[in-house]
């Protein structure tokens, strides 16, 4: 295998609430020290973890951040962040760079997990409402992989938001290193949902002069988002928003958020004149509608990648009648859906298999939706409809 990849050299997402480190947003994070950082101005990038990482990667090993993110998935024959970079943000340079100290190009940032939605795909780490439905009906379970909230979870949802996280020590630090970063091209915000958090604004500011991406389910009221397109016209943003799927599949998936809210607020954005494009998580409960997602909004760049972390909704987690019919319709459109198709090939597990019946069933007994939307040879084979 080639361990090497330039995005370690490049690549860097910060949680504030959490003080992790992710190097890059894919790979196994470290817990920041935040006094050594604040007598080390400027290193945020360089952490000794950061530059050991580098130097086993220029020696082509493994090291333990990327066999996390990338390296392990490789080694199952399923497809790695790194591999999907061809029609994702991640790949930023085709030239290997082989200095462990190279300048930071690209940071992403999440404030905080506050987040009004409860996505299929996403999980308490960065969700609260995520957080208060395992804290109301408690963990999801499956074989081998549970839902769950940690005691940091807690914790943090008991604080308020302005001692929380953007009115820390860290945050400072963080504004002060990204003043620090001269050769920093891109910030990145995203949540939980970043249009919840009351700092934005204030990290807007600093980052003047950057070219700023918003990552956003836009689980926010239309008045706020108004808010906040007034005050920010004319800067260079992006606005990459999530969705894959339209509808009742889009509210299924995106659970929280209406469809035709979705779509007015996407009409607003277009309408201030900001960039926007579409990050869609690919999952096999997306696979279902995502030609429609792609007939609405395919004038718009899209970013894919498939979902990650949980992998009984990987795209290719399908009865054979559903992936014979999800393929046969988006490798027909061509494309980016034709390219998609291929994801559905892989055989499926069986534990995967069984994962995803589980999974369902209690998002069915704990949420108000209907897995009717589904086809039956689907929820058959994976024995979401069959009773415990
Ligand atoms: S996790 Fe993957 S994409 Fe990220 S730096 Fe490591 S190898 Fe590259
Ligand atoms: S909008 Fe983002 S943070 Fe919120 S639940 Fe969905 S994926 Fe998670």
């Amino acid at each position: 295998m080639d361990y090497y990849c330039s995005t370690k050299f490049t690549d860097l997402m910060i949680s504030v609430q959490s003080r992790l480190l992710y190097n890059c947003c894919k790979a196994y994070p470290e817990r920041l020290n935040v006094d050594w950082l604040e007598k080390n101005p400027g290193r945020l990038f360089h952490t000794d973890t950061m530059l050991e990482d580098r130097g086993l990667m220029l020696q082509n090993k493994s090291c333990v951040s990327c066999h996390h993110g990338c390296y392990k998935h490789e080694e199952q024959g399923v497809v790695s962040p790194r591999q999907q970079m061809a029609n994702n943000q991640i790949k930023r340079s085709n030239d290997s760079i082989t200095d462990p100290n190279a300048p930071l190009k690209d940071l992403t940032i999440s404030l905080t997990t506050d987040c009004n939605m409860a996505c299929v795909y996403c999980s308490p780490e960065w969700s609260t409402t995520w957080q208060r439905e395992v804290d109301k009906d408690g963990p999801y379970v499956m074989e081998g992989h549970q839902i769950k909230n940690n005691n940091w979870n807690k914790l943090w949802r008991n604080l308020k938001q302005k001692s929380r996280g953007a009115d820390t020590k860290f945050f400072k630090l963080i504004l002060n290193e990204i003043k620090l970063a001269k050769e920093l091209e891109i910030i990145t915000l995203i949540g939980g949902e970043p249009l919840l958090n009351n700092q934005i604004e204030e990290l807007l500011e600093t980052a003047k002069g950057k070219r700023i991406k918003i990552v956003t389910g836009l689980g926010v009221n239309r008045q706020r988002l108004a808010k906040l397109l007034e005050k920010t016209k004319g800067l260079p943003i992006l606005w990459k928003v999530s969705g894959e799927s339209t509808g009742d599949f889009f509210e299924f998936i995106r659970y929280g958020l209406d469809w035709d809210d979705f779509k007015k607020k996407i009409e607003m954005i277009n309408n201030a004149n900001h960039d926007l494009e579409f990050q869609v998580t690919m999952s096999n409960l997306s696979a279902f509608d995502f030609h429609n997602f792609y007939k609405t909004f395919g004038d718009f760049p899209m970013n894919v990648l498939a979902v990650s972390g949980m992998p009984y909704l990987s795209p290719h987690v399908l009865d054979k009648d559903s992936k014979d019919r999800c393929f046969e319709t988006l490798d027909k459109m061509g494309g980016k859906p034709k390219a998609i198709a291929k994801w559905l090939q892989a055989e499926s597990s069986d534990i995967d298999r069984r994962n995803l019946g589980t999974y369902l069933k209690q998002l069915k007994y704990r949420r108000t939706v209907d897995l009717g939307i589904f086809p039956k040879s689907f929820l058959n084979w994976s024995g979401a409809e069959r009773p415990n």
